[in-house]
């Protein structure tokens, strides 16, 4: 039976990995309820446009996670994100096992869309009923003559962060270093974590490209797969807000000598930091000379932007609900357009994280750790004009009526870098003039 690698139940590299009682993503009753390592898998690897994802499932998987993200792709080919390839087993193949479907399914993606790669996505039933989908990856990559990956992360063995853990494993084991780049550049990095969610990572490219750094490689954000292939030629691996990678960076720089760094590209004093933080990293003094004037021109761009914004939002308060380290990275943001955030849900995030925000947020700033209970109390509370959150919380919005902004990955707009925080400041003030949120929860006027 499959069993959780226990290293990456405790990852050396996390800040918390001596405390026994906030190591990584133990599998616990009711964990996947929040997505499962095989959702989380599959977001993972999912914006790799140019690869067929096979889920070796049910068909009801499928659509745990399928199409949940806007991922956009730059990727000029049929984007086989728009596709959903299942293996739909049933009780048939309960009985008398899976792998030949595997096999025709592996077939059929082959001649029907003649892809980069084939990832192939184990689940709850298919790990149970013991398929050796490694067997049938090996098989047919070998016929095909193209890199077949199966991603061991059955909804069962955790969360949906551990399922990203697994994911960066399968990446590990059978793409990076399996191909060697045609020519490198002095200052490359590899962007990991970055999932270019409505095309963040769009906004602050063109800003890195002037400084003189390439990107090499995503994991997985607008990702090629043979550029994944070649990471291992990287300079420098750049985590971009999901912790959950850093076994993944880690094991890349024992194996490959890459050392890494963890940003945020969120935010005017964020985005400049992470700047720095990847210059320094390089340590060339021409480099961090070159960075530090492109940053003095466009903080000087963008303060021009957001006066009006700031004026606008000045005094206003907001009650942050997200996860990771978007706990301090949007609070950063928004304290950049001039909001006071007065709570930021931390129920998710790393004990680095929580420190951080305690810093941003100051001592009297709230920190949730179950916001779905506390946070219509603390808005009361604190007279906040608007809740930043996942869909899920519009209902509290509405019941609190106060305005309401989707964080999440099912946002809208991009947020990165310079240039999305002053949509981002649009859309806060949008949000805060549209009368809906005031309208929709008024009483019935009948009941007056
Ligand atoms: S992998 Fe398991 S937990 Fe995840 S969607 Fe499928 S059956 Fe549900």
């Amino acid at each position: 039976m499959l069993t959780a690698p226990k290293e990456l139940l405790n990852e050396s590299a996390c800040d918390h990995h001596t405390n026994k009682k906030t190591a990584c993503n133990r599998p616990t009753p009711g964990a996947t309820t929040g997505g499962c390592a095989f959702e989380g898998a599959q977001i993972s690897l999912f914006p790799y446009a140019e690869a067929a994802h096979i889920v070796h499932g049910p068909i009801t998987c499928l659509g745990a996670s399928w199409e949940t993200r806007a991922t956009p792709t730059s990727f000029s080919g049929r984007d086989l994100t728009q596709v959903g390839l299942t293996t739909a087993i049933s009780e048939n193949d309960v009985i008398f096992g899976g792998e030949k479907r595997l096999s025709a399914s592996i077939d059929e993606a082959m001649h029907t869309f003649n892809p980069k790669a084939i990832f192939i996505y184990s689940t709850c039933v298919t790990a149970l009923i013991g398929d050796d989908i490694d067997a049938i990856c090996r098989e047919k990559a070998q016929q095909y003559g193209l890199p077949i990956v199966p991603v061991h992360a059955p909804g069962f063995i955790g969360s949906k962060n551990f399922g990203s853990r697994l994911a960066g494993e399968a990446v590990l084991e059978h793409l990076i270093g399996t191909l060697e780049p045609e020519s490198t550049a002095p200052y490359e990095i590899n962007l990991i974590g970055e999932y270019n969610v409505t095309g963040d990572m769009w906004r602050y490219l063109p800003v890195l490209e002037k400084i003189g750094i390439k990107v090499r490689a995503t994991l997985s954000g607008d990702g090629r797969i043979d550029a994944i292939r070649t990471a291992h030629r990287a300079g420098l691996n750049v985590i971009v807000c999901a912790q959950s990678l850093v076994t993944l960076t880690r094991k890349m720089q024992e194996r490959y000598g890459i050392p890494w760094v963890s940003v945020s590209f969120y935010g005017q004093r964020d985005t400049s930091e992470a700047i720095r933080t990847i210059v320094r990293a390089f340590g060339d003094a021409a480099l961090i000379d070159r960075a530090e004037a492109v940053i003095t021109e466009e903080e000087a761009k963008l303060s021009k932007q957001l006066e009006p914004i700031r004026t606008r939002l000045a005094g206003k308060k907001a009650v942050l609900n997200t996860g990771g380290n978007k706990a301090w990275s949007f609070a950063s943001a928004l304290q950049d357009i001039g909001l006071k955030v007065v709570a930021t849900a931390v129920g998710k995030s790393t004990e680095a994280d929580r420190a951080k925000a305690r810093e941003y947020l100051g001592e009297e700033g709230v920190l949730m750790t179950k916001p779905a209970v506390e946070q219509p109390k603390v808005i009361a509370d604190t007279q906040a004009d608007i809740l930043l959150a996942g869909g899920r919380s519009l209902y509290t919005a509405l019941k609190k009526k106060i305005a309401f902004v989707d964080v999440n990955q099912e946002k809208k707009v991009s947020y990165g870098g310079y240039d999305g925080l002053v949509a981002f400041g649009e859309d806060v003030i949008a949000a805060l003039d549209n009368p809906v949120f005031k309208v929709a929860n008024r009483e019935a006027p009948w009941r007056h």
